[in-house]
């Protein structure tokens, strides 16, 4: 008999793994089947289980099943079957991650060069549809920012870089830092190990830049690619993709006010950098929207560019978590900050479809994981990919398109270890976008 983890849930003798505990103590339990009068509230009472029990777990008014007899086909949130000595449930990692959240990382307010307030931006993305904010500006930590803004979780960093390096280059997002950053005659490796010794993590901003000389923006690419210790990096930066398309006036003219026209997603030296670093670590990948809201002068016009609404309805971080926000800073901050530094979270396009529940998943053996996970080559890894919408589904291995389907499903199964990861493709307005990437799910030997 396996001793209980918790005082409030008997588990003996199956041991259910940390997350269906914390499920279970946030809401209530019940049996769906074998003993009808096992139910424990918010953790004061015990469940013992017997093989093929389903546990009924209830949160947040959502019900879940948990744990099944091996023919059940009523629910998809089916974690596995019970038994005597079964520690499904800790080892199934992936289907530990129920919760989606989606976020716009990476923007700007009157803190630097923005053109909102934290409460501004907060409402606005509320009105965007969005769960949670990352703002990061130029070389401030602003403290007493963070929180709960309505139904908006307002995140801060801080994007660093050196201002006296001449071409200026080398934008970092520091993210879970407790205070401000020197960026200042500091070289990229220094800022990033002063991220990591705060107990933060950081990404690498608009790694390629296109600039076209007549808006005299400047190019901000990453030069530093030696360096160690980030977390991964913003494979599609929406103000970088958007300046690229800026060659002349007249061409610029339609896009400020239709940006919508020309936007398609990561640059495809950006996808090809991502699987370089990916052959020798573990890279996340994330997107950001580099929102301002700044109003410019193009010839006679003034008009703000890239507005806040705009952009966070379109370049999108999706994460996945294997809890609920509660409401309360800390808890919550923790669950965006963990599934951003360990990549279980997708990039989406959606302003071209609602990426809301794409996955994609692989089992081996009684194993399964999700984006960001590792997971045994064993006798080989069956992969699923389900998508909400028709897309042009591409799994990649290690670069390689290793498989593809026009659909909303795409099954393969792989014989071999590698990095696998998912890209999704949609038409819109006449063109093809990209419309999600996923991080790898890494099978190892
Ligand atoms: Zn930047
Ligand atoms: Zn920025």
């Amino acid at each position: 008999m396996i001793a209980p983890r918790e005082p409030y849930v008997n588990v003996a003798p199956l041991y259910l793994g940390h997350n269906l505990r914390d499920y279970v103590h946030d809401g209530a339990a019940s049996m769906a089947t074998g003993n009808a009068s096992s139910r424990a509230e918010r953790g004061t009472e015990q469940i013992g289980l017997q093989p093929a029990d389903v546990l009924r777990t209830h949160h947040g008014g959502a019900e879940r099943y948990w744990g099944a007899a091996p023919d059940w086909k009523g629910d998809d949130h089916v974690q596995g079957t019970f038994n005597q000595t079964s520690i499904a449930l800790s080892s199934s990692t992936a289907t530990h991650m129920t919760h989606e959240y989606i976020g716009s990382i990476h923007l700007h307010t009157t803190a630097s060069d923005g053109a909102a307030s934290h409460e501004e931006v907060s409402q606005i993305a509320s009105q965007a549809g969005l769960d949670f904010l990352i703002v990061t500006d130029h070389n401030v930590f602003t403290t007493g920012k963070d929180g709960w803004y309505g139904d908006v979780l307002l995140l801060v960093g801080e994007e660093i870089h050196d201002t006296e390096r001449v071409p200026e280059a080398n934008h970092y997002l520091a993210l879970g830092i407790r205070e401000h950053i020197v960026g200042l005659r500091r070289g990229t490796q220094e800022v990033i190990d002063a991220v990591n010794t705060q107990g933060g993590f950081g990404f690498i901003a608009h790694p390629f830049e296109h600039s076209p000389s007549f808006t005299g923006e400047p190019e901000l690419p990453w030069i530093d690619w030696q360096v160690t210790g980030c977390s991964g990096l913003e494979i599609w930066n929406y103000m970088s993709e958007f300046k690229s398309y800026l060659h002349s006036l007249p061409r610029a003219l339609p896009l400020i006010f239709f940006p919508q026209l020309v936007m398609s997603g990561p640059f495809r030296e950006t996808l090809a950098k991502w699987d370089e670093l990916l052959r020798s670590r573990k890279t996340v990948a994330i997107a950001g929207t580099d929102a301002h809201g700044n109003t410019y002068r193009v010839g006679p016009l003034r008009r703000p560019v890239l507005a806040y609404g705009h952009c966070f309805k379109a370049a999108r971080t999706h994460i996945l978590t294997p809890r609920s926000f509660k409401r309360e800073l800390e808890h919550d901050k923790e669950l965006v900050y963990e599934a951003l530094r360990h990549g279980n979270c997708f990039t989406a396009y959606d302003a071209i479809g609602d990426a809301s529940g794409f996955r994609f998943t692989g089992q081996s053996g009684q194993q399964t994981a999700t984006v960001g996970q590792d997971i045994p080559l064993g006798a080989g890894v069956d992969f699923e990919i389900l998508s909400p919408l028709q897309a042009e589904l591409r799994l990649l291995k290690d670069g390689e398109v290793v498989g593809r389907a026009q659909d909303s499903r795409l099954e393969y199964g792989a014989g071999e270890d590698g990095v696998y990861r998912v890209e999704a493709y949609r038409r819109h307005l006449l063109k093809r976008r990209g419309w999600v990437f996923t991080n790898p799910i890494y099978v190892t030997s």
